[in-house]
C-alpha cells in the first residue's frame, strides 16, 4: 500500500469517525466499507484506484457527502473521499474557472461574487460540487442558466484503470458525455471541474408571501396556471411546513427569488405576483438581496444533526390529478422542519446532448426531518409512502433527492440509460465503481 495515502481499516482508531463524518445525513446507513481513503491531491486519488484495482475493491466516491441517501458509503471495498480536492481558479477575463469536487458551492458562489460573476451553485450550504454536478444541478437562476452541469465544458478525472484523464466535446467526449446527469452512476473520480462563468446580475432579491395551509388548493391551481408564463428569470416555489413564519403554524410560503438587471426588470417580471390568491398571512415587497444572504435563508429548513429520509418526482400532470396527492401531504405532514418543496420548472428548457435528460413541468420533493427518536416513525416514511403513492403522476425522479435504494425509479430518458449501461460496460468493464444503488 502506497504510505503516503491517509487511510483507515475497519479495525483502525479514527476509521468510525471518519465514516461518521463522512455524512451530512445524521440517519447514517449500517454500511462498511473495507477502507477509508482520504486523497489529498489527483495524484492521490488515481493511487487510490490503483490499490482497489489490485485488491479488486469496488470504489464509493465521497466530495460533500451531501447525498440524502449517503450513496456513497457502500459495504466493502473502498471509500475515497477527494473532500480536499477543493481549489478553485478563477479566470474572470475569460469568464471561466476550475475548481476541484471537493469545493463547496456556498465558497464558489462567494469567491464569485468578489468578480461581479455568477455560476448556478445549489441553493443550500455545505453541496460540494463533485455529487451537485454529475446529478445535473439545480441552482440559482438555473431556468436562465440551465442546469449547473450545462455549464461544466470539461472534467479532469481518474479512469477504473487509476490513470488521470481530461474529458470535454472533443477528448474522451462520452465520459464528458456521462459525466453530466448520471449522478451517482458515474463510472469515474472526477478531479477537477472546468466551469463557464457568467457575469452577476445587478439586481438580486426575492418576494416572498405567507399563506395558511387551507389555501394549498388556491395557490396549487394558481402555481399550476401561471407556471408556464413565468419569466425564465424567476424560479417560483411554494414551501409547505407546520411551522410557517407569520402563519403561526401549517402553512405555504411562497417565494419567488428573481435575478434581473434593474429594479425595473425585477418588478416587471414579478408582476405575476399581483395575481396570488387572496387570503394571505402577509405578502412582502421584492427585497433586494444576495444569493449567499438567501443560501442562509434556505439552510433554516435543512439543519446540521438531523435524520433525514428523502424522496422526489417529475411531473406533467393536471392540478386536478396532482390534487388528492397534495392534499394527502399536507394531511400526513410531520413536524417542522420535515417540508415539501414545489418548484415551477414550466416549460422545461431544451437541453444539449448530455446523460441528464428527464424533467418535466413541476417539481414535488418531500424531506422528512427529525432528530428525536419519537418522531422517526412519521417523519422517516413520510416521503416516500407519499410519492410512491403518486407514482402514477410521475414522469420520472430527481438524482438531487434521490431515494433509489429504497425506491427504484426512472431518472433518465430510457436511451440515455442504454447509453450510460454501455459505458459503463466499455470503460469499466471490472465493475471498479459501484453504480447507482437499487440497480445491479
Ligand atoms: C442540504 C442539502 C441541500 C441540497 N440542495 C440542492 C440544490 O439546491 N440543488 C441540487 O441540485 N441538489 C441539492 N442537493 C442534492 C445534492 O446536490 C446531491 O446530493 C449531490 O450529490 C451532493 O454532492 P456531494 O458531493 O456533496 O455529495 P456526495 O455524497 O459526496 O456524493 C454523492 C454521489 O456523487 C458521486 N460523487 C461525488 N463526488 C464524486 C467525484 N468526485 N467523482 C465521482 N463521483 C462522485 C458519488 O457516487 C456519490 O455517491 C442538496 C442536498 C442537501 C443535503
Amino acid at each position: 500500500m502506497p504510505p503516503e495515502l491517509i487511510r483507515f481499516r475497519r479495525d483502525d482508531p479514527g476509521y468510525e469517525a471518519a465514516r461518521r463524518a463522512c455524512a451530512f445525513n445524521a440517519r447514517l446507513p449500517d454500511r462498511f466499507p473495507d477502507i477509508i481513503v482520504q486523497a489529498r491531491t489527483q495524484a492521490e486519488a488515481a493511487g487510490a484506484v490503483r490499490l482497489a484495482r489490485a485488491e479488486g475493491w469496488k470504489v464509493g466516491v465521497r466530495s460533500g457527502g451531501h447525498s440524502w441517501a449517503v450513496s456513497h458509503l457502500r459495504d466493502g471495498g473502498m471509500l475515497l473521499d477527494v473532500s480536499r480536492l477543493n481549489a478553485v481558479e478563477i479566470d474572470a477575463a475569460g469568464l471561466s474557472a476550475r475548481a476541484g469536487p471537493g469545493c463547496k458551492g456556498h465558497e464558489l458562489n462567494d469567491e464569485l461574487a468578489r468578480h461581479k460573476l455568477l455560476f448556478p451553485v445549489g441553493h443550500c450550504q455545505g453541496v460540494a460540487l463533485g455529487g451537485y454536478l454529475l446529478q445535473g444541478g439545480f441552482g440559482w437562476n438555473s431556468r436562465v442558466l440551465g442546469n449547473a452541469c450545462e455549464n461544466v465544458t470539461a472534467i479532469d478525472y481518474v479512469d477504473a484503470e487509476g490513470q488521470i484523464r481530461h474529458a470535454s466535446a472533443t477528448e474522451n467526449s462520452d465520459m464528458y458525455w456521462a459525466a453530466r446527469g448520471a449522478g451517482p452512476g458515474f463510472f469515474g473520480v472526477i478531479t477537477r471541474y472546468h466551469l463557464k462563468l457568467t457575469r452577476r446580475p445587478r439586481v438580486i432579491g426575492a418576494q416572498v408571501a405567507f399563506y395558511p395551509v387551507s389555501a394549498l388548493e388556491a395557490l396549487a391551481r394558481w402555481a399550476h396556471a401561471v407556471g408556464p408564463t413565468v419569466p425564465r428569470s424567476i424560479e417560483l416555489m411554494m414551501l409547505l411546513s407546520r411551522d410557517t413564519p407569520l402563519v403561526k403554524g401549517p402553512g405555504i410560503t411562497v417565494v419567488a427569488p428573481v435575478f434581473a438587471d434593474s429594479l425595473r426588470e425585477a418588478w416587471r417580471d414579478l408582476a405575476f405576483m399581483k395575481t396570488l390568491p387572496a387570503g394571505a398571512a402577509m405578502k412582502l415587497p421584492f427585497l433586494p438581496t444576495s444569493v449567499a444572504a438567501m443560501t442562509r435563508q434556505v439552510m433554516e429548513h435543512y439543519p446540521t444533526g438531523y435524520n433525514y429520509a428523502v424522496d422526489n418526482m417529475w411531473t406533467g400532470a393536471s392540478v386536478e390529478d396532482l390534487l388528492p396527492g397534495l392534499r394527502r401531504i399536507a394531511q400526513t405532514l410531520p413536524a417542522a422542519p420535515s417540508h415539501m418543496l414545489w418548484m415551477n420548472w414550466a416549460p422545461p428548457a431544451t437541453r444539449p446532448d448530455m446523460a441528464y435528460s428527464l424533467d418535466d413541468q413541476t417539481y414535488i420533493a418531500l424531506y422528512g426531518v427529525w432528530n428525536q427518536d419519537a418522531d422517526a416513525p412519521a417523519a422517516s416514511r413520510w416521503a416516500m409512502d407519499n410519492m410512491t403513492a403518486m407514482t402514477p403522476l410521475a414522469t420520472g425522479v430527481q438524482l438531487a433527492d434521490e431515494n433509489l435504494g429504497a425506491r427504484p425509479a426512472k431518472f433518465v430518458a430510457d436511451a440515455n440509460l442504454a447509453r450510460l449501461d454501455a459505458l459503463r460496460a466499455e470503460h469499466d468493464p471490472e465493475g471498479r465503481f459501484h453504480p447507482w444503488m437499487g440497480r445491479p
